[in-house]
């Protein structure tokens, strides 16, 4: 079985022409659209992703005008996106291309700009300025791993180098970014993971896994790790006529985020006590706790966190101050456009008796 490119290429492009989905992005594909719907889709459905990129372009139309864009503002217009690190690496991306006069089609340079790796820098030059580039992601790879029958492990860096290679031969120099664009979207609509569609596959008589019978074994991974349970508490404090809420850094797990003030315990910790003493210790306050509001649950990507959520008290007067992994201490209430995470928006609506939340 042969895998020419001239004869692959034509045959994928025909079929994305007659069965390309409609995405409000490839309508006007200027490298500021491909470098934010590329960011917000990574890990991220389509559908999700819609909604979020009509309000960004609608917010800042130009890549000028997202890079003098307010950090909170930005970080409260991704909230429920998820992996929130994209949205500041968007954010100095786009500060340092304006620097520098502008996105280019060179995908070297492109890698330059903080948080853009091989697969944006790619998108951008191959969709935005026809550069004959390879793109990979993983519905590539498992296309390629079935087409090749490569048993390369798309986990592993030696695998990801491997389909790189596999799909740079593969790129046409007229019309590469619709190329990359129909090979993802072969690998998202037809090369599913579990339930390939070969009787519609362009490739299916290039196929060697098809052939063989064998699709459903590629591309081949070692199994992931399951996620490690975690036990934490929150608490929540009405405060000054709103509820209290703190600050993440940068750089660590939910950075840039305001969530109510709360620790990780041990399994077998005492969650009282334990909650106490993270709002005298990383808050500065004396709390009581005074009932408990229930349990929420949520799922990082390593670790399945189970919170449980008291309602606590002020001892006394004090005077919140951010300590002990918190930047920035303050009072919520409704309609501020704090960034608030996922799990900060679970936390919250434990407490809907506090009419303050609306
Ligand atoms: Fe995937 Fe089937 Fe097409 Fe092979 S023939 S690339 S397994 S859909």
């Amino acid at each position: 079985m042969t895998h020419d490119p001239a004869d692959l290429a034509p045959r994928l492009l025909d079929w994305y022409d007659a069965h390309r989905r409609t995405m409000p992005w490839r309508e006007e594909p200027t490298p500021y659209h491909v470098l934010l719907s590329e960011l917000m889709l990574q890990q991220t459905r389509v559908d999700t992703v819609i909604p979020y990129f009509e309000r960004f372009v609608a917010r800042w139309p130009t890549l000028q005008d997202f890079a003098a864009a307010d950090e909170d503002e930005v970080m409260s217009m991704w909230a429920g996106l998820g992996y929130y690190r994209r949205a500041r690496n968007l954010l100095k991306a786009a500060r340092e291309a304006v620097a520098r006069g502008g996105l280019t089609g060179d995908p070297a340079s492109l890698r330059e700009l903080p948080g853009i790796g091989a697969y944006t820098a790619g998108a951008i030059a191959s969709i935005a300025f026809g550069t004959q580039t390879p793109v990979v992601d993983g519905n590539v790879e498992r296309v390629l791993s079935r087409l090749h029958r490569d048993g390369s492990d798309p986990t592993t860096t030696k695998g990801k180098r491997r389909f790189w290679e596999l799909a740079e031969p593969l790129v046409p120099a007229d019309r590469p970014g619709d190329f990359n664009q129909a090979l993802m979207e072969l690998g998202a609509t037809v090369c599913s993971p579990r339930t390939p569609d070969c009787a519609a596959c362009p490739w299916s008589h290039d196929c060697e896994a098809h052939a063989a019978g064998v699709a459903l074994e590629f591309p081949k991974k070692k199994p992931k790790k399951k996620p490690v349970p975690v036990r934490g508490v929150a608490g929540i404090l009405a405060f000054d006529g709103g509820i209290l809420l703190a600050k993440r850094p940068a750089g660590v797990l939910l950075g840039g985020l305001w969530d109510p003030p709360s620790a990780e315990v041990d399994a077998e910790s005492d969650l009282e006590g334990a909650l106490v003493t993270a709002f005298r210790e990383r808050l500065s306050l004396d709390v009581v706790v005074e009932r408990r509001l229930g349990d929420v649950k949520h799922v990082f990507t390593h670790r399945r966190l189970t919170r449980t959520v008291f309602r606590v008290g002020l001892v006394g007067v004090g005077e919140p101050q951010a300590l002990q992994g918190y930047d920035e201490v303050r009072v919520h209430r409704p309609g501020d456009g704090l960034a608030l995470s996922k799990l900060a928006l679970k936390t919250l609506a434990l407490a809907d008796d506090l009419p303050l939340l609306g």
